[in-house]
């Protein structure tokens, strides 16, 4: 599920807001200052976070530019007042992808989330989503249903490379040549025991995700 971290400080405002989002098939947290706001986004990958820029214990602007400061690219859309076009200019110059005007329908807002959504940046960039699992490749953070999962070095860049290639197969060549330096010896089943340790990780953790052998062909990721 495409999950989005709301923070808004206006208490009718966000449960209108999360209402609305979650009729729209999105799964919303809500949080009602920066702080609980920006230590959500810490510890969970979200697929994109609306925020309000004026809460109650410190500026959205800052928030949003301590987050672009280290380096997540998560999509966000900030909340701003009609007349406030300072805001607006402020909001984008910080790393806001877009902007919607108080007030709003909310068949607007979701239309904005799904376009943001839609770039090629959440697509193809730094958080990946199948099924249950998203791959924070920035955070280099795995989540399962919410819930941070521990992989070693090689297993997590082996899941992104399975999970970039989104349904697609990836030859052990292709496999060997990502995952392994140029100096390392590579003993013959390196990637079969690198795999089914991946296996037996997702497995543990509860990701929807199998990893097919297609035999003499490579490996294949499916929900
Ligand atoms: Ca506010």
């Amino acid at each position: 599920m495409t999950r989005i971290l709301l923070i808004e400080d206006n208490a009718s405002l966000a449960e209108f807001i999360g209402k609305g989002l979650k009729a729209a098939g999105f799964g919303v947290d809500g949080f009602g200052t920066a702080e609980e706001g920006a230590s959500a986004a810490e510890s969970l990958a979200y697929d994109a976070i609306v925020l309000d820029l004026g809460l109650p214990d410190r500026d959205g602007i800052d928030l949003l530019r301590d987050l672009r400061r280290r380096g997540r690219r998560v999509p966000v859309l900030i909340l701003t007042a009609r007349d406030d076009i300072d805001d607006r200019v402020r909001g984008l110059d910080a790393g806001a992808d877009d902007y919607v005007v108080k007030p709003f329908a909310m068949k607007e807002l979701s239309a904005r989330l799904r376009a943001l959504l839609r770039r090629p940046g959440a697509v193809l960039g730094n958080v990946l989503s199948v099924a249950n699992v998203t791959l924070d490749t920035v955070a280099r953070q795995l989540m399962v249903d919410g819930q941070a999962a521990a992989l070693s070095r090689r297993e997590f860049d082996l899941l992104q490379l399975l999970m970039r290639a989104a349904g697609r197969v990836v030859g052990k060549r292709a496999i060997e040549d990502k995952i392994y330096g140029f100096a390392e010896e590579i003993t013959p089943n390196a990637v079969e025991t690198l795999i089914s340790r991946l296996r037996k990780r997702l497995a543990s953790s509860g990701a929807a995700l199998s990893i097919h052998t297609m035999r003499g062909v490579g490996y294949l990721l499916k929900e």
